[in-house]
C-alpha cells in the first residue's frame, strides 16, 4: 500500500485546484488512506474551500490531484453540513432515481443519470472512527458518483449516446483546453 505520507510528499495544499476532464489523474485508481492525521485534515479543509467556491455538493480527492480514497460532500450547501468519507465503501444500494447529474471536473455538463435511490456507505470520519450511513436522493447520488471517482470512473463513462451528443461541444472544448494547457 502506498502510504499517505508518500502521497503527500511535496504537495502544496493551498495551491491545489480542481482538475478538469480529461486530466489523466482523474483516471487513476486511488490508494487507501492509511492515517487520518493533520495532513489529511488540511487536505479536507482545502477541498471544502474549493467545493464551496463553485457551489458543489461533492468533491473527491483525485479531483484535486491527490489520488487517495477520500471524498467530501455537502448536500444542503450549508457550510455547517460538512461531511467527510475516508476509505468509503458502498455496501448496499436500493431503489431507483433518475435525474440530472453534474461534476466539478466537467463544468457546464449535465446529464441524466440513473442511480440507486438509497445507498449505504461505510467509511472513517476525520477522527479515524468507522461509521455507517444510509442516504436517499441527492446524497445517495453523491455517494455513488464520488466513490466512482476513487476508481477513476467519470461522469462521461455514465453518459448515454444522446447525452454525449448533446454535450459534445462542451466535452470537445474541455479536451482542447486541456491539450493547449499541457502543450
Ligand atoms: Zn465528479
Amino acid at each position: 500500500m502506498v502510504c499517505m505520507s508518500e502521497k503527500w510528499h511535496g504537495i502544496d495544499v493551498p495551491a491545489l485546484r480542481i482538475l478538469r476532464y480529461p486530466d489523466p489523474r482523474l483516471r487513476e485508481v486511488c490508494t487507501p488512506v492509511d492515517a487520518v492525521d493533520d495532513d489529511l485534515r488540511r487536505l479536507v479543509d482545502r477541498m471544502f474551500e474549493l467545493m464551496f467556491d463553485v457551489h458543489g455538493v461533492g468533491l473527491a480527492a483525485p479531483q484535486v490531484g491527490v489520488t487517495v480514497r477520500l471524498f467530501v460532500a455537502c448536500p444542503t450547501g450549508e457550510p455547517t453540513d460538512r461531511r467527510v468519507y475516508v476509505n468509503p465503501r458502498i455496501t448496499a444500494l436500493d431503489g431507483k432515481q433518475d435525474g440530472e447529474e453534474g461534476c466539478l471536473s466537467f463544468p457546464g455538463i449535465y446529464s441524466n443519470i440513473k442511480r440507486a435511490d438509497l445507498a449505504t456507505i461505510h467509511a472513517l470520519d476525520l477522527d479515524g472512527v468507522a461509521f455507517e450511513e444510509t442516504a436517499q436522493g441527492l446524497l445517495a447520488r453523491a455517494f455513488q458518483h464520488e466513490t466512482e471517482h476513487l476508481d477513476g470512473r467519470l461522469l462521461v463513462d455514465r453518459m448515454g449516446t444522446v447525452s454525449k451528443l448533446a454535450n459534445r461541444r462542451t466535452l470537445k472544448e474541455l479536451e482542447e483546453k486541456f491539450a493547449s494547457a499541457t502543450r
